[in-house]
């Protein structure tokens, strides 16, 4: 299977099914936000759908609903970490020039302190 991505493989996977631990910072049936082990900013939180969906090139029409729920969610999670009101940045890798390193679809929430204007590096 080499160079094929296997599902049993994925760390975000791993990390919701319990096999590997994580710093939760909410969960409910279909989505989990937990802290990010290198952080970019003083609040780092990896935002992740429990189904196994590579990054956005694979989302399918019947993930709309799902996609939606996890943006609503978005604010709450950062209402929890404190950086609501003073704001935030929201960003998700897809494919190798973004840099993509988890091939499961994540929405990084970075915030705690001033970020700057740039966003590409
Ligand atoms: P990407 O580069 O794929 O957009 O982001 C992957 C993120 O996952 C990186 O910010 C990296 O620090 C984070 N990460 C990688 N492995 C782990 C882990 O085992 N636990 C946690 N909490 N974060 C991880
Ligand atoms: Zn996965």
């Amino acid at each position: 299977m080499k160079g094929r991505y296997r599902i049993e493989d994925c760390l975000f996977c791993k990390i919701i099914n319990g096999e590997i631990p994580s710093d939760k910072v909410y969960e409910d049936e279909e989505i989990l936000a937990f802290n990010d082990i290198n952080p970019a900013a003083p609040v780092h939180v990896l935002v992740i759908p429990k189904k196994h969906i590579i990054n956005v090139n694979d989302l399918k029409n019947e993930d709309e609903a799902l996609i939606g729920r996890i943006f609503a969610k978005i604010p709450q999670i950062a209402e929890i970490k404190g950086i609501k009101e003073a704001g935030y940045r929201v960003i998700t890798n897809c494919g190798k020039d973004s840099g993509q390193e988890v091939m499961h679809l994540h929405f990084h929430i970075i915030g705690g302190k001033v970020l700057g204007d740039k966003i590409v590096g």
